[in-house]
């Protein structure tokens, strides 16, 4: 008999690539998927499997979060309105946050485990959450945000080579489903050099590359005219006013490429801007919460899919987001687009994964996949029930995670 073999039961099992299994369950061996199916199947299939029931709840895939930062408190949150406004006193607060950084970040972790999260991508100065990413039994990776700045006025090619050292070494050592990868934090923060370099060397890695992209209003205006709330802060930054968007700026220094997640998307994205990342074929972190917080448009979305863009789900962090519940920003993002609940699960698991370039090991409750699922107390009686099991788990309604077979988080 195999070792380790768990089966997962509940109510009903949505495993999103197919449909909804009634009196569902997922047998989990080796931390993968071995089948799915209903319960009575799989004790056939597996007699010797331990059996994990939740009666009165549905499993879902886990949460995949493409776009999150770990290390920021919900108690000191700046006022949001508008993107420079709040970015200025972030700024302000960066020393005193060295001293609760890592606690704030094993915080978040904890949150979104707790929401039914297995999969994260995060982005922190210098991939300085990772130790708590890596502690949360979620999978996923740390993005090292570097900014050339802190160099001491080095080259663009030796920033770029140091960034990538420094996120070899960070690798090493790391559970099997973590990694270290290279972030360029955005077109206000990383020069055009330092930023085409970062994107030749991660590609030369087989490295995913996370980047803020149109955003706000100040970062049109920033890319477009080199003016704005974000120049009075970056004053010292030489490249703003490139007369072009964000997205064509960000194409022509060489950034997009499908390895490359683009976080927000949200203001300034002209028609021929999808055509260019649709041809690019960049995937989007959608973010709409934070967005909304910080003063910027709401993303064009639903435009971006039906022209192939591959789009994920993001909470961003606790100074610009409610929460680390990824199907509380699923919920949020359903109502403002107007998606069905299939729609909505599937964008918060599957089309996650799509857009990390991770489908093939989860994001869907498939065999082969790992066993990542977030179990979520089923509320009676609605025509939706994928829209039912969102509303549940967007208002605490997780009662369990599980990633790669590994009960994460379990509230009985
Ligand atoms: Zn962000």
């Amino acid at each position: 008999m195999p070792e380790n073999s768990t089966i997962f039961t509940a109510d009903t099992v949505f495993p999103v690539s197919a449909p909804a299994v009634p009196d569902g369950a997922v047998l989990a061996r080796e931390g993968r998927i071995a089948a799915v199916g209903t319960l009575a199947d799989l004790r056939r299939e597996d007699p010797a499997a331990e059996v994990r029931e939740f009666p009165g709840c549905v499993i879902s895939p886990g949460a995949v979060n493409t776009h999150a930062h770990l290390g920021f408190r919900r108690k000191d949150r700046p006022e949001g309105g508008t993107f420079a406004g709040w970015l200025g006193r972030l700024i302000e607060k960066l020393p005193e946050k060295e001293a609760w950084t890592a606690e704030a970040a094993r915080d978040s972790a904890q949150e979104a485990v707790e929401a039914g999260t297995t999969f994260m991508a995060e982005s922190s100065p210098y991939a300085e959450c990772l130790p708590q990413l890596a502690e949360s039994g979620m999978a996923g990776a740390v993005y090292a945000e570097f900014f050339p700045g802190d160099f001491d006025g080095a080259a663009p090619e030796e920033i770029v080579e140091s960034i990538a050292e420094r996120v070899k070494g960070l690798g090493e050592g790391l559970p099997e489903r973590v990694a270290a990868r290279v972030s360029v934090h955005s077109p206000y923060t990383v020069d055009p050099e330092s930023s085409r370099f970062a994107a030749h060397r991660t590609r030369e890695m087989g490295w995913r590359l996370a980047i803020h992209l149109s955003e706000s209003p100040e970062e049109v205006e920033f890319v477009r005219d080199g003016t704005g709330g974000l120049a009075d802060i970056f004053g010292k930054n030489e490249w703003g006013g490139w007369g072009v968007s964000p997205v064509r700026y960000a194409e022509e220094i060489e950034l997009l490429a499908p390895q490359t997640i683009a976080a927000h998307l949200a203001t300034g994205v002209s028609d021929d801007d999808i055509e260019i990342l649709s041809r690019t074929g960049v995937a989007a972190a959608h973010c709409p919460r934070s967005n909304d917080f910080l003063g910027c448009e709401v993303s064009r979305v639903p435009e971006m899919m039906r022209h192939g863009v591959r789009v994920g789900m993001g909470t961003d962090g606790l100074w610009s987001s409610p929460s680390m519940n990824l199907f509380e920003e699923t919920l949020f993002a359903v109502n403002l687009h107007g998606f069905d609940g299939a729609t909505g699960l599937r964008i918060a698991t599957l089309e996650g994964a799509r857009a990390l370039g991770v489908e093939h090991e989860t994001g869907s409750l498939e065999a082969g996949k790992w066993a990542d699922l977030a179990v979520i107390e089923a509320r009676s009686g609605r025509q939706d029930p994928e829209r039912e099991a969102l509303e549940s788990a967007a208002g605490g309604g997780v009662v369990a995670t599980v990633a790669g077979g590994n009960l994460i988080y379990n509230r009985a």
